[in-house]
């Protein structure tokens, strides 16, 4: 495993689980299993209803807590009430610390939501805190308008959305990039089909989304790739003993259409839709 300091001093592995529809049992048996494999970061949020199996599965593995990287984030439903999500998030988890908490959208009454980590943060109840699906301008502003800076910005990039112009921003700001849907969130037909991909799997010896995470860590991106599968989570975890080189690297790079499968924050119709979560 990598591990990247954030601006704040806390480590962070360069890749992690992540846990979005791994729920319940069978959360926890991942969870446990690819602990045991060697996996040290998971991310998991309230709005996933799985902290408590992500909790369990720790437990599980035997391997003492302090070990591992737990990222949750508050939902913005809660933003109003952040100090008792906070509360609630650690219980479920079964935790008495998070190691990064993030504010999941930047809808509703972020601000105040921020202060809350930001207090949270001081006590050493959370270690680090971030945001997701934060654009440039709005990490900006929360930056310019509040004491403590977010160590993280976590947003969808993956090989057809390298978010190169969110980077730079975030580069400037000292904010750390962690890639969510590093795989492409499962799309059929996605990128791994793509034959500048397979050609490069078949250069290394290694799989598509072995090149299409490794990719991304060589970039610096935090990559947290999920699945449920056991051969997966192997595949997946084994990218740290080849590189990727500069030709082979541009023109993946060349494959970048800045095409979120999710969707972009600052959309109008994603903030529609947030109403609805
Ligand atoms: P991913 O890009 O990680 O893709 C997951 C899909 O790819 C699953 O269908 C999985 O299937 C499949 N898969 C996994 N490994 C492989 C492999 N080696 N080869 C082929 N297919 C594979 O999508 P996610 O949307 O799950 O994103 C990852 C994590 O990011 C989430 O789980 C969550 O923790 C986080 N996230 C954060 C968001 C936010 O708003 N902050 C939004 C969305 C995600 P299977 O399980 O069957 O192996």
């Amino acid at each position: 495993m990598e591990y990247k300091t954030l601006r704040d001093g806390v480590r962070i592995p360069m890749l992690g689980l992540g846990t979005y529809k791994a729920g319940g049992r069978e959360g926890e048996r991942v969870v446990a299993r690819a602990a045991e494999l060697g996996y040290r970061l998971f991310d998991t949020a309230a709005m996933y209803g799985n902290e408590d199996a992500v909790g369990r599965g720790i437990r599980a593995s035997g391997i003492k807590r302090e070990d591992f990287f737990v990222v949750t984030k508050l939902s913005h439903k809660s933003y109003g009430r952040a100090e008792a999500a906070v509360a609630e998030s650690l219980d479920r988890l079964g935790f008495g610390y998070i190691d990064l908490m993030l504010l999941h959208w930047p809808f509703g009454d972020y601000y105040a939501a921020w202060r809350v980590l930001e207090s949270f943060k001081k006590k050493g109840v959370i270690k680090s805190i971030g945001v997701s699906n934060f654009d440039p301008a709005r990490l900006i502003d929360l930056i310019n308008y509040n004491e403590l800076p977010p160590s993280v910005d976590q947003i969808e990039t993956h090989l057809l959305c390298r978010r190169s112009a969110e980077r730079k921003w975030m580069d400037k700001y000292g904010v750390a990039h962690m890639g969510y849907a590093p795989l492409g969130h499962g799309v059929k037909n996605s990128m791994l089909m793509l034959p500048e991909v397979r050609r490069a799997a078949a250069k290394y010896g290694v799989t598509e989304a072995q090149i299409a995470l490794r990719c991304q860590v060589q970039s610096g991106v935090i990559v947290i790739p999920k699945t449920v599968r056991e051969e997966r989570l192997r595949e997946n975890l084994d990218v740290f003993g080849f590189e990727i080189d500069k030709d082979d690297m541009e023109s993946l790079a060349k494959l970048d259409k800045n095409e979120p499968f999710i969707g972009t924050p600052d959309a109008p119709e994603k903030a529609e839709a947030a109403l609805l979560w």
